[in-house]
C-alpha cells in the first residue's frame, strides 16, 4: 500500500486524489490520508504530490504511518 506521512498537513493540492483510480483517499482538515485496504499499489498518485507525502509501506519504518491512514480512513 501507499500512505500519506505528515508532509500532507496543510497542503492545499489535491492532485493525488484526483488520479487515484480507486477512490481511496480520504480527507480530513488538516490533512489527506489513503485507506490501506483499499489502495491498489498503483502508485500514480506518488509523483502527483508536490509535497512528497505519499510514500510506499516498503520504506522503513511506515508502520506506525500505515496504521495512522487505516484509522483516519475508517473515521472520515
Ligand atoms: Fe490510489 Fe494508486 Fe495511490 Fe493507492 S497507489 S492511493 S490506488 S493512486
Amino acid at each position: 500500500t501507499y500512505v500519506v506521512i505528515d508532509n500532507c498537513i496543510a497542503c492545499k493540492y489535491t492532485d493525488c486524489v484526483e488520479v487515484c483510480p480507486v477512490d481511496c483517499f480520504y480527507e480530513g482538515e488538516n490533512t489527506l490520508v489513503i485507506h490501506p485496504d483499499e489502495c491498489i499499489d498503483c502508485g500514480v498518485c506518488e509523483p502527483e504530490c508536490p509535497a512528497d507525502a505519499i510514500r510506499p509501506d516498503t520504506e522503513p519504518n511506515m508502520e506506525t504511518w500505515v496504521e495512522f491512514n487505516r484509522k483516519y480512513a475508517e473515521l472520515w
